[in-house]
């Protein structure tokens, strides 16, 4: 089996990329059904958290060795490099995993010669040497200095078309405001957001029948890659969320039935913490307890649009005329700065009774109207993560192309190629897994797990890539003059929000594999 970098999809590659997911796809079976046994199909997982957190975490790089391998034999099968990359990260998958498998084989069940016969096969293992090779990875890397790392990885033609007018308004439209807003941690000004809405960014995967733009979910993503890529906070977020933090059984914010001014309604009281933009909006959706009885846990929660005047700023007071108030102040945070993020305090805040989502269907339902809102909110943030890493490469080709040291560009290091093809190796792999995803949920929106994957891995790669980059950036990498400093901070949030990372591995994606 050969190591030479190929360039173009070789057969070589291609046939080494199969053994591998071969190989990965029957050891995930094998650790599932241990795993799943063990935990007496997901019910124990809280006694066996270590283990089942592992299983997730395989799972989801098997998926997205699979999502990339499958690119690489299909419609990116034209893109330079691609094959090596699928050989490459479908190679490091499985390295890691025969590793950890050995390590944890008491744990998980596993007979430790077992792992030969199943990961371990003399194939395999010339397939990961050949994969993982300098040669291969560097090769990867030079060819992302020669390009700069611009992304132009082959779409369907709605999609790309997408792309590069999303691109053209994100460079002319956000990218001068950027850094601004940034270090001054303003508040994203309306006219860009009135652009956006005139351009049909916001909605984009909702049903035209629901007032959406209809356009699907790959739609939505390539454009929340290309806004995120320029600006995480600014104009990253297409769709509003609201979050609970993790623990919902213990959601204490509490709406009560009362009439105001003859009107009936609910009483909201209570606080909520980290609620992204909430000066700003005109509306909240807020998750409230309605059933007192704190034993219900997430059943006990409905679901409210809270009508609200807008402020700017990063405090706000609200006083009904009928005695309520909202009041809200801004937590300050390191990066991800646009939007700014409030703690909310409720006081006797009357919210109108057809702002209860359902009406009178909905009460103690809102958990459950909420599950669709948190997969299409990681469905998106795999995006977010995904652009964002993308600039991180871009930023770092440029300068490693630029900066002489020891008397030659840094990116004629063979360690500097080597990082680069890491780099763009897992960027690609988070973007193919993201694309897959978004065309599972424009298949069926109910699913879970493939948004939960796609936004577990593209915020690792997000987190990881953009300290690569601030590396190869040496000093000037922590200073404030390179984007490259704002990259790293702002990605540290993808990885907590929309579902805490040991959350998303516990309760979504183990659940679901050891179910
Ligand atoms: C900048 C920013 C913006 C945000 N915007 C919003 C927003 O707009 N709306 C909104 O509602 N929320 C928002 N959030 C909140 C975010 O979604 C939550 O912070 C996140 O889901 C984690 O919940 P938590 O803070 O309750 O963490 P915790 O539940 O306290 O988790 C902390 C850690 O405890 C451990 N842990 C907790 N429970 C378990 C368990 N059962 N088993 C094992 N380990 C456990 C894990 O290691 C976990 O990482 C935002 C957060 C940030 C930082």
């Amino acid at each position: 089996m050969s190591s030479q970098p190929s360039s173009r999809n070789d057969a070589s590659a291609g046939e080494a990329t199969a053994t591998l997911i071969a190989a990965l796809d029957r050891t995930l079976a094998t650790v599932v059904a241990k795993a799943s046994a063990r935990t007496s199909q997901g019910k124990d997982i809280d006694a066996h958290q270590p283990q089942a957190e592992r299983v997730a975490y395989f799972a989801t790089e098997v998926r997205t060795a699979k999502a990339l391998a499958d690119y690489a034999a299909g419609e990116g099968s034209a893109e330079p490099y691609v094959a090596d990359m699928a050989l490459a990260f479908a190679a490091e998958v499985a390295s890691k995993a025969a590793g950890q498998l050995d390590a944890h084989a008491d744990d998980l069940g596993l007979v430790p010669s077992s792992i030969d016969e199943m990961l371990l096969t003399p194939a395999v293992r010339a397939a990961i040497r050949a994969g993982m090779s300098d040669g291969r990875i560097t090769a990867i890397g030079r060819h992302q200095l020669e390009t700069r790392g611009v992304n132009n990885s082959p779409l369907e033609e709605i999609a790309a078309m997408a792309r590069d007018a999303v691109r053209q308004f994100a460079s002319t439209e956000v990218a001068p405001i950027a850094e601004h807003i940034h270090r001054h941690d303003d508040l994203v000004p309306d006219s860009l957001i009135a652009k956006m809405g005139e351009l049909g960014y916001f909605g984009m995967a909702v049903p035209e029948a629901y007032g959406g733009g209809g356009m699907g979910n790959l739609v939505m993503i390539v454009t929340t890659e290309e806004l995120s890529a320029v600006s995480l906070a600014a104009a990253g977020s297409l769709i509003t969320r609201p979050d609970t933090g993790s623990d919902v059984a213990s959601l204490t914010c509490r709406a009560e039935p009362a009439e105001r001014d003859g009107k009936k309604g609910w009483v909201v009281n209570g606080a909520k913490a980290w609620c992204t933009f909430a000066g700003r909006a005109n509306v909240l959706a807020l998750l409230a307890r309605t059933d007192p009885n704190p034993k219900q846990g997430a059943k006990g929660l409905s679901l409210f649009i809270v009508p609200k005047d807008t402020f700017p700023g990063h405090a706000f007071e609200m006083r009904q005329p009928s005695g309520g108030s909202l009041t809200g102040k801004a937590d300050a945070t390191p990066g991800y700065r646009g939007m700014h993020s409030f703690t909310l305090m409720f006081e006797n805040y009357f919210v109108p009774g057809e702002n209860l989502v359902g009406e009178a269907g909905g009460v103690n339902k809102g958990f459950y109207l909420q599950m669709a809102g948190f997969a299409a909110g990681r469905l998106q943030t795999g995006g977010r993560a995904t652009g964002l890493a993308q600039a991180a490469l871009q930023r770092t080709c440029e300068y490693a192309n630029d900066r002489k040291q020891f008397g030659k560009p840094i990116g004629q290091y063979g360690l500097t190629q080597y990082k680069l093809g890491r780099m763009a190796t897992h960027i690609a792999a988070a973007r193919q897994l993201t694309y897959a995803a978004a065309r599972a949920m424009d298949a069926d929106e109910t699913i879970a797990l493939e948004p939960a994957m796609a936004k577990l891995f593209a915020s690792d790669v997000a987190v990881w890539v953009t300290q690569e980059g601030q590396q190869l950036h040496g000093g000037w990498g922590y200073a404030e003059e390179f984007p490259i400093s704002r990259y790293v901070v702002d990605a540290t949030v993808l990885p907590i929000f929309e579902g805490v990372k040991p959350i998303l591995e516990l309760k979504v994606i183990a659940r679901n594999l050891l179910g």
